[in-house]
């Protein structure tokens, strides 16, 4: 997420003009309590995540934050959580014409065809990872460790709308690709305890 979420409207600090970019941990420290970005820092961002559903999750808000800022789609998430069914794998690759109309009119999501298809059909793919692999889950672990190149070109294959940053965000979020608090943020050293993937090479 670090590296495409920051939009100069994002955090006016990114004014990049004047001065250096900051990571994501220390422009959240300098935030407002209340800010959206504080929440998902401190509990979300980078910690490993045992669940197909907030997996999917994860990937689609990752999909929907393309050409947006991220403090859009977590301004956003609880709308999505709730025209997406909670993201429910199941429910989701169900999704007919008349659902996508719905949520083509629902303005408390991202109102956009491709990314409303993409959702369906990578729900679909998941599926399929479910039945080959046992769970999304397993089909990530069974491809690690590897290459940010070489998950790119695998989730380039295996879903839609995944281009590099957006699976670069997705694994740094998840815990399979480092970088996503730095060593001196408090967030890190939590997260080393959860042993997330990135740690074994
Ligand atoms: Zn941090």
């Amino acid at each position: 997420m670090p590296e495409i979420s920051f939009t100069p409207g994002d955090f006016p600090v990114f004014n990049m003009a004047q001065a250096p970019k900051k990571s994501y941990c220390e422009a959240v420290w300098e935030m407002e309590s209340g800010n959206v970005h504080i929440h998902y820092h401190d509990h979300e961002y980078g910690f490993p995540i045992g669940n197909d559903n907030e997996l999917f999750a994860r990937l689609v808000l990752e999909i929907n934050q393309a050409g947006l800022s991220w403090l859009t789609i977590l301004k956003k998430k609880a709308n999505f959580y709730r025209a997406f069914d909670g993201f429910e794998i199941d429910k989701v690759a169900r999704y007919t014409d008349k659902k996508v109309a719905r949520l083509l009119q629902d303005e408390g999501i991202i109102r956009n065809r491709l990314k409303i298809n993409a959702a369906i059909e990578n729900a679909k793919r998941i599926q399929q990872l479910q039945m080959e692999f046992g769970s999304f889950q397993q089909w990530l672990h069974a491809h690690h460790p590897q290459t940010k190149e070489e998950w790119v070109k695998l989730f380039k294959k295996t879903f839609l709308f995944t281009g590099g940053e957006i699976v670069h965000s997705f694994l740094m979020s998840i815990g399979y690709l480092p970088g996503a608090h730095i060593e001196t943020c408090p967030v890190y050293k939590k997260i080393l305890k959860t042993k997330p993937a990135w740690l074994d090479k």
